[in-house]
């Protein structure tokens, strides 16, 4: 398997670290789209959002935890958005399950 988040996550590839524990990562994105622009994942290789169930979902929570840890520590005060691209109708490019954690800016564009 050649995942390119795995490399990261096994230290093959460099990368920006805003958080790292047992279960998850979180790095700079190399193509940030706001002024701070995370990438939230876990270390397990899930592809996408399809594949979570109550084996793997304590993962997502946990996720969601060191979102939260994130922003507060970079200052977000003002929001930030959380997108997860699942598949290709969504345009997923890197087919390890990623959150992206998007602030610092006010943001204008809104699909919902
Ligand atoms: P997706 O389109 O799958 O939701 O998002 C993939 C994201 O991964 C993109 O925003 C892209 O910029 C980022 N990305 C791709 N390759 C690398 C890499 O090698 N390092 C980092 N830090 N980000 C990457
Ligand atoms: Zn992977």
């Amino acid at each position: 398997m050649d995942c390119i988040f795995c490399r990261i996550i096994d230290g093959e590839i460099p990368s920006t670290k805003y958080y790292e524990d047992d279960l998850v990562i979180a790095i700079k994105d190399v193509n940030p789209q706001t002024p701070f622009h995370a990438l939230i994942m876990p270390k397990q290789h899930i592809e996408c959002a399809l594949e979570i169930d109550e084996s793997n979902s304590s993962l997502i929570a946990h996720v969601f935890e060191v979102a939260a840890k994130i922003a507060k520590e970079n200052g977000l005060d003002g929001g930030f958005r959380i997108i997860n691209n699942c598949g290709e109708d969504a345009g997923q490019t890197v087919k390890h399950i990623h959150f992206h954690l998007l602030g610092g800016i006010k943001m204008s564009e809104k699909i919902i």
